[in-house]
Formats: structure tokens, C-alpha cells, sequence
């Protein structure tokens, strides 16, 4: 395997991912950030009788000095002895991701900041600013509807200042089979209208509102910062099977010429969907994170039918790890054994060459994100 390129010490970006809990965790803490639910385990049952309960068991447990495939009951233990901020430096660390690229949307108060991730895990991270966030921080300071509309462009390219790309969770708003055109400013007007009256009468300041959603999709396509859309598998929240990317087919055929590229994030189950839809047009590319650490040992297979139809200059690197440390281990590690495997077969079937696999290790890990975020190199 390590004829074909050597994957195992391979730079990568890290193009979607959050904080880690400041908060200390105890057993139930830690369960909860190893599901995507709700919902603790059954009683009498355990989080980490999973895929990803196992791989944590596996290839984290080394990294807290335990034996690999030690009970959970150890691991949690172990854990909180070394306290949440030390076992996630030792995992943060441990890695070895050269840049993260933070959604700071989330739960931010109750997680690390970009620049606390990058103290705790020595390497740079980055900001992607989430559209419904700066949406939703608007509303409480607006000039009213009638202005509303130029707000949120001037506070998406503000924003574009400092953030390297935007993301959307229009998936968990409403779902993917949003309508695909650009709202037109009386349709923007009309609907702060409704949402501004809404909270002041009380009402949650969460936006939901499909024609302002698009409207900060479109103000930030107008950046040409890359606009990253949640897609795929998510919390209870969202809703699976109005989350398939390829339901975005006739928004990518109008924004193909905005001059911005869109990012799947995740995929799963949908990953043959993306990679056609990566395929299709110029300015698509997808990621199968998240699922990846889920699925555990079986994320070569993944990956694998990720990259049956999606072109190996579309395809990138992420973790969408949060809360959880070990996440942002898992994914990295994983990665990188994933990527040898799979490349190390082809090459040794004779389908590909040790020098092209090691070309393409290197695109999906970092060169494909470097290019279309713009980094500069490290
Ligand atoms: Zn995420």
C-alpha cells in the first residue's frame, strides 16, 4: 500500500468542520456527540456499541494511552481523567491536519472559536461564515423590510472579508428543492416583512423563510467566495429525503456562470447522486465527511463509491467533526487509510500508476481545497 504514494503522513485541509466543547464531559456527554440523534441510547444500551463507538475504541483509545479496542467503560474513564481539554490537545494534535476550515455557525457558544482550535491542534484554522447565522443576527438590528434586502448583501460581503466561503443549511430550513432562481427584491421585501413582524410579535428569530434563504445564497455566490451546502445525512432536525443533492439539479444549471463554486458537504446516502451531479457541472465538488466517521469500518467502501463518477479534481477532504474531539481524529486518520487502501489496490491491479495515485492522494487531501478556497500554501 505504501508503494502507492504513501497517503499515511499525506497534508490535508480540513474544508468543514467545527469547534471542539469547552465544557468538561462525563459519559452521557460523550455518548451524545458519537450520534447524529437526539436521543440518548436505549437504557441498557451504549452510543458506543456503533461503527463509530468501535472506531473511537480503536484508533482513539492509543492516543489516551490505553490498548487499542479497550472497553468503553475504560475509555470514558481515561478520558475524563485527563480532562476534555487535555484529551482533546492529545487528539487535535495527534491529527496532524494542516488547515481547518471552521463553520463557527453552530452551537458557538458552546465551542471553541477558529483561533481556540487552532491554539489546541497547532495548525491554522479558518473561517466559513454560515448564511442563516448573519441572517438571523440581522433581524434584531434591521432598518426595517424595506432595507433588508441590502443588509444582508452588505453584511455577506462584510463578512467575505474575513471568512475564506460561506455555507447554507437550507436542508434543514425547508429542504433542497428550494426554487432555483434568484428572489427578486420585492419578493425579498415582502418576506422580511413577514419575518421581522413575526419576531417582533414574539416569534423564534430562526429563519426559515425560503425566499430570504435564497437570498443569502445568491448574495453570497455574488462574493464568489465558494458556498458550501449542507447535504445528505443530518440530525433529526433536517429531513433525509429532502437533503439528496441531486434535488439542486436546476439550481447548479442557474448558477453555473455566478462564478462561484458550490461544495456538497456530505453526501451520504447520497454520494453517487453528488458525484454525478460534481460531474455535471464545472463549478460542483462534494466531500463524503461526516458519514465517513460514521459508517467506520466500513469508509473505504464509501469513499470508494464516492469516487466511482466524481472527477478526482472535485473531490475533497472533510471531518464535519464537532463537539467531540475524537471526531476530528477519526476523520483525519481514517482518511488518510482510506485513501492508501484504495489507491494502494488500483495500483496493484494495474489500473492506475504509484506516481498517479500519489498525484490524486494529494488533490482530494489539499490541492483541490487550496485551489478553490484560494489558501495560501502552509
Ligand atoms: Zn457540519
Amino acid at each position: 500500500m505504501a508503494a502507492s504514494g504513501s497517503p499515511a503522513g499525506l497534508r490535508l485541509v480540513d474544508h468543514h468542520v467545527h469547534g471542539v466543547l469547552t465544557a468538561e464531559l462525563d459519559q452521557s456527554g460523550i455518548e451524545g456527540l458519537l450520534s447524529e440523534s437526539s436521543s440518548p441510547a436505549p437504557p441498557g444500551t451504549t452510543a458506543f456499541d456503533s461503527q463509530l463507538g468501535f472506531a473511537v475504541r480503536r484508533w482513539c483509545a492509543p492516543v489516551l494511552d490505553l490498548d487499542p479496542l479497550a472497553p468503553a467503560t475504560d475509555y470514558v474513564r481515561r478520558r475524563m481523567e485527563l480532562g476534555n481539554a487535555e484529551a482533546s490537545r492529545r487528539l487535535l494534535s495527534a491529527a496532524g491536519v494542516g488547515t481547518w476550515l471552521v463553520d463557527t455557525g453552530y452551537q458557538s457558544d458552546a465551542v471553541t472559536t477558529a483561533g481556540e482550535l487552532a491554539q489546541l491542534s497547532g495548525a491554522p484554522a479558518l473561517e466559513i461564515a454560515r448564511l442563516e447565522s448573519i441572517a438571523e443576527r440581522l433581524a434584531g438590528v434591521s432598518g426595517g423590510a424595506g432595507r433588508f434586502a441590502d443588509e444582508l448583501t452588505a453584511a455577506v460581503q462584510q463578512a467575505a472579508a474575513t471568512a475564506v466561503g460561506f455555507k447554507s443549511i437550507a436542508a434543514y430550513r425547508g429542504g433542497l428543492d428550494f426554487d432555483p432562481a434568484r428572489p427578486r427584491r420585492a419578493e425579498v421585501e415582502a418576506a422580511a416583512g413577514r419575518w421581522l413582524q413575526q419576531i417582533e410579535s414574539g416569534g423564534p428569530a430562526r429563519l426559515e423563510n425560503q425566499v430570504l434563504i435564497r437570498h443569502g445564497i445568491w448574495s453570497a455566490l455574488d462574493t464568489g467566495l465558494a458556498v458550501q451546502l449542507h447535504t445528505g445525512y443530518g440530525d433529526t432536525d433536517s429531513r433525509l429525503h429532502r437533503s439528496d443533492p441531486a434535488l439542486l439539479h436546476d439550481f447548479l444549471l442557474a448558477s453555473e456562470h455566478s462564478g462561484a463554486p458550490v461544495m456538497l458537504l456530505h453526501c451520504y446516502p447520497y454520494h453517487r447522486q453528488a458525484g454525478a451531479m460534481a460531474a455535471l457541472f464545472p463549478h460542483v465538488y462534494m466531500d463524503v465527511g461526516e458519514a465517513l466517521n460514521h459508517v467506520g469500518a466500513r469508509s473505504a467502501a464509501v469513499l470508494a463509491e464516492a469516487l466511482e463518477l466524481t472527477p478526482f479534481h472535485k473531490m475533497l477532504y472533510s471531518s464535519d467533526a464537532f463537539g467531540l474531539a475524537e471526531l476530528h481524529y477519526l476523520g483525519a486518520a481514517g482518511f488518510r487509510r482510506d485513501l492508501a487502501l484504495l489507491t494502494g489496490e488500483l495500483v496493484a491491479g494495474g489500473a492506475w500508476s504509484a506516481s498517479d495515485a500519489a498525484r490524486v492522494s494529494e488533490m482530494i487531501a489539499a490541492g483541490n481545497a487550496s485551489r478553490v478556497y484560494k489558501l495560501s500554501d502552509p
